[in-house]
């Protein structure tokens, strides 16, 4: 059975005093929440902050990003040691944001999970297709691509922490959210590439969130799905009360 796994991508947002009153808000309602695994993946500059909140809760911090590199001449960067430091266990590596606007391709994808992997971090793999792909029937070869580029080279260890996230681009942030029957779809193609690349029982101990305007109102219909294990919430996750609702629609 695989843990069910809600992660908060809170982006570029909170100043430390909102971030405090979020993260306060997440503890009240899920401090002790084991069956479903969340985490808050909050700016770098509110690592701390938020940390120190949650610490000794079952609520787990998480970045959005890293560079591949242990330490040295990269300015602006942040290492994934850097991240143990603050205690965080989770990194959003290749979002779709990063892809367009940092030109992350998978091959940096995939330096940036091994590096996360070796430094003991979990790597939170976002993979999708923008909608001019989907319309183009290209859905099923631009993941596919995606998947076996950014996990490419992993040992069965690594492969089976690591967490994807099938994020649609054109249902992130629009409001627009793949419908349960779709997603799962693409969940079930990427387990079936899992397999290929691993063996069907590390490809199914592998946990495949779903990403695309998930909120309250869709989150049960979406988390009901066979090969949906949570969620990568960003705008939703926002709000405390509207994250809690999509995490106890988890579990
Ligand atoms: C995201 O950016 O990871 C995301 C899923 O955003 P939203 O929930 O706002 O669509």
């Amino acid at each position: 059975m695989r843990k069910k796994i809600v992660a908060g991508n809170w982006k570029m947002n909170k100043l430390v005093g909102e971030a405090t009153e979020l993260a306060t808000a997440v503890k009240r309602s899920l401090a002790d929440k084991t069956d479903v695994e969340v985490v808050l993946c909050p700016p770098f500059t509110v690592l701390k902050t938020v940390g120190d909140i949650i610490a000794n809760t079952q609520v787990k911090l998480g970045a959005q990003n890293m560079h591949w590199e242990k330490e040295g001449a990269f300015t602006g960067e942040v290492s994934a040691g850097m991240l143990r430091d603050l205690f965080c266990h989770y990194v959003i590596l290749g979002h779709s944001e990063r892809r367009q606007f940092c030109h992350e391709t998978d091959a940096v994808v995939n330096r940036k999970v091994k590096a996360a992997l070796t430094a003991n971090l979990t790597p939170i793999v976002c993979v999708g297709e923008l909608l001019e792909q989907r319309e183009a029937n290209q859905t099923e070869e631009v993941v596919t691509n995606q998947v076996l580029k950014s996990l490419a080279g992993l040992d069965e260890t690594g492969f089976r922490r690591t967490v994807i996230a099938y994020e649609p681009v054109w249902a992130i942030g629009t409001g627009r959210t793949a419908s349960p029957a779709q997603a799962q779809e693409v969940h079930a193609l990427i387990r079936r590439v899992l397999a290929k690349m691993s063996n069907p029982g590390a490809a199914q101990a592998v946990r495949i969130q779903y990403g695309g305007s998930m909120k309250p109102s869709n989150a049960k219909e979406l988390l009901s799905q066979p090969d949906i294990d949570g969620g990568l919430i960003g705008g939703a996750a926002l709000d405390a009360a509207a994250f809690v609702e999509i995490v106890n629609a988890a579990g």
